[in-house]
């Protein structure tokens, strides 16, 4: 009999983790594997943040797929997909197109942008190394460019972020930390730089527990950030932001807007035809589209509830990683002849969020609090186990962080 095809688009953590786990798992003649991305290197999108401020080269951040994927067992194929074709079982790309028997959606994130006028246009987004590369070198050519010009121009030195969620604040600390650099560099007084973040909600970091929040904001205000709070981004031109604020509209002139108010799943899924809220796929315990058996999907395309608190699980690394081991386990068993049928549950080890190379807030197992460098170390520990599960002791020593005491 024909072993079939496993098709698995984008090399994200759920993806490029489903392939590493299969060709572990199944032999040569079980199935054929290939993995689709648009580059061919696979991103650690939870370090974007480093690159985008300039704290970390985005070397540090990507990883050659060919490093840690098996291309004897797993077919690579670096190119963009443009549609699936789910009822013809083929996925067409820029430059040819494949036919699947099993298919994997793991494509990601985009940002959502709420229909903001002007913000497509004029923001910048943390969505991938380049995006990230491209807020890096943009900062720096407006620190660059201030004292080459007659009139002083705020509008080059005042740095925006919308959202205060995760991204936001794991964002302004690396700014934070990089700005007082940036000033040395290009001889500006550091008073005449203005780090601000733009939240809508009563609170930054909405739901996280308060104690964690008044510290993160503390930490960021004592290193110059300054939160808008209640404040809703209604639009964004080439040189201003414009908020709402207890039913005032306020402006702040920039030319630098970083957009980090929200995700929803890659476009191209809502467009084969999955159902999709905010492009995310309800999907089963086995991680399939209501409906199917032959699609899987993984990471931020997939929306799973939380039975307990009755709303969605938010989109995360952590899930995709567990969700690509139990399908891998799952495909695994299919090929085999059936056996492993355990619903997927994500276990959620704790939640940590850092301010900047050296600090951090978290909330780990079952419910300790972490500050500081406890909290800053742990959020090592998990970057590093990721890169031990991925690429084994070589990939840690070559990409981890091991710096963890900051000494
Ligand atoms: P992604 O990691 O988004 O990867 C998608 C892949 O698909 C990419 O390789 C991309 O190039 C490829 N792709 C996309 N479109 C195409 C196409 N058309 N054709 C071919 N290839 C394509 N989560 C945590 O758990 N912990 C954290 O600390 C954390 N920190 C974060 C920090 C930042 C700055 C951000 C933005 C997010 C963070 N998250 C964190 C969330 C986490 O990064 C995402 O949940 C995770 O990246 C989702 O993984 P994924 O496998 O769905 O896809
Ligand atoms: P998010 O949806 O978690 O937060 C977006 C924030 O933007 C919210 O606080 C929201 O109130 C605010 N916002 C929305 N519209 C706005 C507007 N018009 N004006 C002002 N503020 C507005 O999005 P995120 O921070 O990009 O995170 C995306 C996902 O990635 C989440 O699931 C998050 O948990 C995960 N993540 C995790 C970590 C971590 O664990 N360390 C880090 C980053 C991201």
């Amino acid at each position: 009999m024909k072993s079939p095809n496993i098709v698995i688009l984008g090399a994200g953590y759920g993806g490029i983790m489903t392939a590493v786990k299969l060709q572990k798992k199944l032999g040569a003649n079980d199935a054929k594997i290939t993995l689709v991305n648009k580059h061919d290197y696979h991103y650690q999108t939870t370090w974007l943040h480093e690159n985008a401020a300039g704290t970390l080269h985005h070397d540090r951040t990507r990883i050659k797929i060919k490093d840690v994927v098996n291309t004897s067992r797993v077919d690579f194929v670096q190119d963009t997909v443009t549609e699936i074709k789910q009822d013809e079982k083929k996925v067409l790309l820029e430059n040819s197109e494949l036919n699947y028997d099993y298919l994997v959606i793991g494509l990601g994130f985009e940002a959502a942008t709420f229909g903001i006028p002007g913000l497509q246009e004029n923001a910048y987004m943390i969505n991938n190394i380049n995006s990230s590369r491209l807020i890096r070198q943009h900062i720096e050519y407006n620190f660059a460019k201030y004292n080459n010009e007659a009139e002083p121009n705020e509008e080059r030195l005042n740095i925006v972020v919308g959202g205060a969620g995760f991204t936001g604040i794991e964002f302004v600390g690396e700014l934070a930390n990089r700005v007082p650099e940036l000033c040395k560099e290009y001889d500006i007084p550091r008073e005449k730089v203005r780090i601000i973040n733009v939240e809508a909600a009563p609170t930054a970091l909405p739901g996280f527990d308060p104690a964690l929040v008044e510290y993160a904001m503390n930490s960021l205000e004592a290193r110059g950030v300054e939160f808008k709070i209640g404040a809703m981004i209604k639009e964004v031109t080439e040189n201003k932001l414009v908020f709402e604020k207890d039913e005032e509209r306020e402006e702040i002139a920039t030319n630098t807007v970083v957009w980090a108010a929200g995700v929803r799943g890659n476009s191209l899924v809502e467009n084969a035809g999955f159902e999709s809220n905010r492009g995310r796929t309800p999907v089963d315990g086995q991680l399939r589209p209501k409906g199917y058996d032959d699609v899987f999907i993984v990471g931020d395309c997939s929306l799973i509830m939380n039975e307990e608190s009755g709303r969605p699980y938010p989109p995360t690394a952590q899930i995709a990683i567990q969700q690509a081991e139990h399908l891998a386990g799952f495909l695994t068993s299919q090929i085999r002849g059936g056996g492993h049928e355990e619903d997927f549950v994500p276990n959620i080890q704790g939640t940590v969020a850092s301010l900047g190379d050296d600090d951090a807030i978290g909330v780990i197992f079952d419910g300790k609090k972490l500050f500081g460098w406890q909290a800053s170390a742990m959020k090592k520990i998990i970057d590093n186990r990721y890169l031990l599960k991925l690429g084994g002791l070589p990939l840690v020593l070559k990409k981890g962080k091991l710096n963890f005491f900051n000494f």
